[in-house]
Order: C-alpha cells, then structure tokens, then sequence
C-alpha cells in the first residue's frame, strides 16, 4: 500500500515510514524521524536536514531517510508499488 502527501508529491511505503509534514522527508521509522526534529516546546520545534543528524539514504524504492546500516528490512504486510511512470506524459 502506498501513502502520499498532500501538500508535496512523494509516495512512500510501510507501516512504520513516516513523513514530515514540515520538511517533506521520509524517513524509515518514528526514530529516525525525531533524529530530525530539535527545538523544545516551548520556542518551538523545527527540522534539520537528514544529513545533518547522521541519517543516510535507507536504500528503498523511494527516498527515505534511515540509521546507516540498519532498518532496511520492512516489517511483515509492508509493500510498495513502483509508481506507474511509464504512463506518464513528459
Ligand atoms: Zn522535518
Ligand atoms: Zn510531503
């Protein structure tokens, strides 16, 4: 099953892969998620880029943002179609 945003055009699978609806990364699970985010509540939260908090290219279908060497494999009933490209008009 694949997921989508509404606000930017990335898709991405599983269950666990979350994305951010400040910055529109994926990333590979709520861990790694809030690897990203700094700030506290009281001045407010905001995002630093993947890169920057060590998370790496998990590998996937899609770009999604993961714990090098790690979390590559998708939990049981996660799947992804690739995005029908080909029918589309360039
Ligand atoms: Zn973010
Ligand atoms: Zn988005």
């Amino acid at each position: 099953m694949n997921h989508t945003c509404s606000k930017c055009d990335s898709v991405w699978g599983g269950l666990n892969t979350a994305h951010c609806t400040a910055c529109h990364h994926t990333f590979s699970g709520i861990t790694a998620f809030d690897k990203h985010r700094s700030g506290s509540h009281v001045t407010g939260r905001f995002c630093l880029t993947p890169t920057e908090v060590g998370l790496v290219d998990s590998g996937r279908a899609y770009p999604c943002w993961g714990f090098p060497g790690g979390e590559k494999f998708w939990n049981e009933g996660d799947t992804f179609n690739e995005p029908a490209y080909d029918n589309r008009v360039i």
